[in-house]
């Protein structure tokens, strides 16, 4: 694939993202790589990287006029509503287009013993009742959510250990970076004797050793669901974006405007 007609901004944090990262490296593909900064050691990638917010939609809109940037990706995590809201606004702002590489949510499977909760509020108001012992798979962004429910146990697995003092009276931290496999996780929620798990409909396959060891073991999940997202172009694996990408820039090429002439609009459901 020619990387002419592209200067690709690939907002990353996911699997997925870094699996593109490789692809379009190997391909000698113009791109950059963009992390929020969440974590203290973020995966090296293949191509150049930026760290940190752009500052809004308006922000990113200018940074991607400033940088020339031809083509936008968006494989950023499910729960990052924010910044795929702000991907798609600076996107039509710069008048480039728009690709958010998606991975489907998980559904639960014979033997599952699913709850939802619409969001992470519901998720907490589940919680009241006696004490348990509560693995909390959602990173430490909710952590002070939780604490409205002080009377459990709390395990968590963090990316990085708590840079801040953890609001939960009862907890133990587990400091690990997916992705997690099943007998391992298995272990985990035995050793633990957690009786429930509350975790994101994330999707993908990095963190689903939990779900298959909690049906293993018998345990409930609270799943939590995933926030709306707004209407943009989607491709599911990393040769439906390459191919989002070669079709983009073919066809910013014949209306002969550079790829800023395409539409996100005319590219929804690749
Ligand atoms: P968010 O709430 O949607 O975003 C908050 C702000 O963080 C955005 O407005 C943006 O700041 C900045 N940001 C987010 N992703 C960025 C990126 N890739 N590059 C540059 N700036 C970025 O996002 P979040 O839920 O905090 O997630 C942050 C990062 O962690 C994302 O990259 C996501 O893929 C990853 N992640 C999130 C989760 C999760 O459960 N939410 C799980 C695993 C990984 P400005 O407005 O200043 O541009």
């Amino acid at each position: 694939m020619s990387d002419l007609a592209h200067d690709i901004l690939l907002l990353g944090g996911t699997t997925e993202a870094s699996a593109l990262a490789r692809a379009l490296a190997e391909r000698g593909m113009k791109a950059r790589f963009s992390y929020a900064g969440r974590v203290d050691t973020p995966r090296p990638q293949p191509l150049p990287t930026r760290v940190g917010g752009f500052g809004g939609a308006e922000g990113l809109a200018r940074y991607l006029a400033d940088e020339g940037i031809t083509h936008l990706v968006d494989a950023t995590h499910p729960f990052a509503a924010r910044m795929s809201a702000n991907a798609v606004a600076a996107a039509r702002m710069a008048g480039i287009p728009l690709l958010a590489l998606t991975r489907p949510p998980w559904s639960a499977e014979a033997g599952d013993r699913w709850q939802d909760a619409p969001d992470i509020a519901a998720a907490v108001a589940a919680l009241a009742g006696p004490p348990r012992r509560v693995m909390l798979a959602l990173g430490r962004m909710h952590l002070a959510d939780f604490a409205a429910q002080p009377q459990h146990h709390y395990l968590l697995r963090l990316v990085d250990p708590p840079s801040a003092p953890v609001p939960l009276p009862d907890h133990h931290a587990v400091i690990d970076r997916g992705p997690f496999d099943v007998d391992g996780d298995t272990e985990l929620l035995r050793r633990h004797r957690i009786d429930l798990v509350v975790c994101k409909n994330a999707g993908g396959e990095g963190a689903r050793a939990k779900l298959v060891a909690a049906r293993k073991l018998g345990l409930p999940v609270l799943m939590v669901q995933r926030p709306a997202q707004p209407a943009r172009a989607e491709a599911h694996d990393v040769d439906a974006a390459l191919g989002w990408l070669q079709r983009t820039a073919a066809r910013c090429a014949t209306a002969g405007g550079g790829a800023h002439a395409a539409s996100p609009d005319t590219e929804r459901g690749v």
